[in-house]
């Protein structure tokens, strides 16, 4: 058995601390924990979507529909794009590995900044292929630096807005600048999965940009905005011949019936995906306002959590938080060992995160 060297130096993705897990831990109920570590919606799961998935529960014997064609269709009305050139994904992360499989190998490189979603890197290096990592830019995409790392065998850019874990975006011009530089052979992953909370008309959406550019891919999630983290459905839009060829390397049933069913419903439902936007874009005020509070550096976001910079080692906070019950994301796999990442929660949760902080940075003891 020899997997690949390449795969064996990867650090494994670690996911927010599940909520039963502290439970177990700590003796803490699980009902007393307070998750804010994976980015996912802190409202109750839409009853319209739990209804479409009782209603679909009586066909599990059957195989989902392959193509997911009533999801592609109500995905086609919404972004003005034919069914041909949509792909499903059992969440986005299973379209960016796709596309690595679909144009990465051996003797490829990918390039993505340094503090982008660490998939990026994983998904590049099962493949084979070089992950070229580019030094990031007041915590976010340097473009250009994205630029010239480019050479004649990078054939993925994969760059993420708003970026995860830290939040930062980039406007319209900056992104039109780029996709004009970027070579025409070399696909462009825009991968939007906060593009839904960044209520903020400087930002591009990037299906604005995929009939000019034949090589644009932009990914998009209903895990988060749509409240479907459990489920795992994302999709891509981009042109039909990218999509015939993710089609090729996709599993054939990927994005399973329950999922298909329960994200038509959420896509019909308006108003739980404004009432998310509301509560986040008033959530993440409370945060910054609460941290600036506390004296505490964040770095300014366009997306569902904010990323603080405690200007010392977060590890401590981070173990004082989980003994209050709190689950947050410490960052320091991603290289930001001072910093750590918050979901922005319920107007309570928020408070709790706050009050809870500002006895352990207060009483100076970790
Ligand atoms: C959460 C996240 C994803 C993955 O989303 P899923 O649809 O849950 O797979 C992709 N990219 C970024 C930047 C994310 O933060």
């Amino acid at each position: 058995m020899r997997a690949l060297s390449e795969v064996t130096r990867l650090a494994p993705y670690t996911p927010g601390k599940p909520i039963d897990e502290l439970a177990r831990e700590t003796g803490i109920p699980a009902g007393d924990i307070l998750k804010l570590a994976s980015n996912e919606s802190p409202l109750a799961a839409n009853p319209a979507v739990i209804a479409a998935i009782q209603d679909a529960l009586c066909d599990i014997t059957r195989y989902p529909d392959g193509n997911g064609f009533r999801l592609k269709q109500k995905l086609s009305a919404r972004c003005g794009l034919p069914i041909d050139r949509l792909t499903l994904g059992n969440g986005s992360n299973d379209l960016l590995v796709m596309i690595a499989q679909a144009f990465l190998c051996r003797g490829r490189n990918a390039v993505f900044s340094q503090y982008a979603f660490s998939v990026y890197a994983s998904a590049t290096v099962a493949t084979g292929a070089e992950a070229r990592e580019v030094p990031a830019l007041a915590w976010g995409n340097d473009l250009e630096g994205l630029l010239d790392a480019i050479d004649d065998n990078t054939h993925v850019v994969f760059i993420a807005n708003p970026n995860n874990p830290t939040g930062t975006w980039f406007d319209r011009p900056a992104f039109a600048a780029f996709l004009a530089r970027v070579p025409a052979e070399t696909i462009v992953v825009l991968d939007e999965a906060y593009i839904e909370y960044a209520d903020d008309p400087a930002l591009p959406n990037g299906l604005d940009y995929v009939d000019r550019h034949p090589n644009l891919i932009v990914c998009r999630s209903l895990c988060k905005a749509y409240g479907l983290a459990g489920l795992r459905v994302g999709y891509a839009a981009s042109s039909a011949h990218i999509a015939d060829i993710l089609n090729r390397v996709r599993q054939p049933f990927n994005v399973n019936s329950l999922a298909l069913a329960g994200a038509c419903a959420a896509l019909d439902d308006e108003a739980y995906l404004e009432l998310g936007r509301h509560v986040n874009r008033h959530g993440l005020q409370q945060l910054h306002a609460g941290l600036t509070r506390l004296g505490l550096a964040w770095i300014p976001s366009r997306t569902n959590f904010v990323t603080v910079d405690f200007a010392r080692p977060a590890g401590p906070i981070y173990e004082a938080l989980l003994r209050q019950g709190i689950i947050v994301r410490p960052l320091a796999g991603y290289g930001m060992p001072n910093h750590l990442r918050i979901s922005v929660g319920l107007p309570s949760e928020n408070d709790r995160l706050l009050d809870a902080l500002s006895r352990i940075v207060g009483a100076g003891d970790v």
